[in-house]
């Protein structure tokens, strides 16, 4: 598809939903999927051009030779790397849920097993419904080794704070009795506490500004740790609770 501006705002449905038909590469279907035609994202409509889309980019896929990678999605049946996962009947929505977290995982286990990285895998997934053609470039991508999982578990350097040295104390947080923050020394001699939360393909991580410097760090956590990290933030007072609680348990044993 060569259309310039002009012509791409004539383009009628037939037009649009005939370029991805005739696209043969996932750029082709990419491009003429960004093609400018106005259409709704609900309805009829939109279900035609779903439909569309979705078996272009299966058929573009199944004729490629990192196709495999791409977990092919027929109603209630997965397959992957050649293996296949039927999905069971949910009766509610939350067995619907249920069902097709079990299937996020089957999926994700096989192409850990293959060699993909978690967050590679978690990417593969995410797309794989919807936009299947999307996937082959995740996997060209995830084969060069662009997609590392992080180091868990340890503060890496993420960005320079334009607001510059978060406005909190030690003893502003040692006196806030129910939102106390979990905190570390940082090098320049401030400290740094616990943030908040983010989640990043399938990982959790903290964030941890420092009050002193404008560096920001960050943490990719286990369950585990962030359980530990959470564990130091529920205020001091309810902190001492728990040892002065732990206490009185050794002396009964
Ligand atoms: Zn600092």
């Amino acid at each position: 598809m060569n259309l310039n501006t002009n012509e791409a705002e004539k383009l009628s449905l037939r037009q649009y939903l005939g370029g991805m038909l005739a696209a043969t590469t996932a750029d082709e279907l990419e491009a003429a999927i960004q093609a400018p035609h106005l259409h709704p994202f609900s309805g009829p409509t939109w279900s035609r051009i779903s439909k569309v889309r979705d078996q272009r980019g299966k058929e573009i896929c199944e004729a490629h030779s990192l196709g495999k990678f791409v977990p092919r999605v027929d109603g209630r049946t997965i397959t992957v790397c050649g293996e296949t996962y039927r999905v069971a009947r949910g009766g509610n929505s939350t067995g619907v849920r249920y069902a097709w977290h079990s299937v996020g995982e089957f999926v994700q286990s096989i192409l850990l097993r293959d060699g993909f990285t978690k967050r590679a895998a978690y990417r593969i997934w995410d797309n794989c419904g919807r936009y299947p053609h999307r996937c082959l470039a995740i996997v060209e991508s995830a084969l060069k080794a662009k997609y590392p999982d992080p180091q868990l578990n340890r503060l890496v350097f993420a960005y320079r704070s334009s607001a510059g040295p978060i406005r909190y104390t030690v003893a502003q947080n040692e006196a806030d009795s129910v939102d106390g923050r979990a905190s570390r020394p940082c090098g320049c001699g401030g400290t740094r506490f616990d943030w908040g939360c983010g989640f990043s393909d399938s990982f959790t991580y903290i964030s941890w500004p420092c009050n002193a410097c404008n560096a920001v760090y960050i943490e990719y956590v286990t369950p585990d740790r962030l359980e530990e990290i959470r564990q130091q933030c529920r205020g001091v007072p309810s902190a001492k609770t728990r040892r002065s609680g732990r206490a009185a348990t050794t002396r009964k044993i």
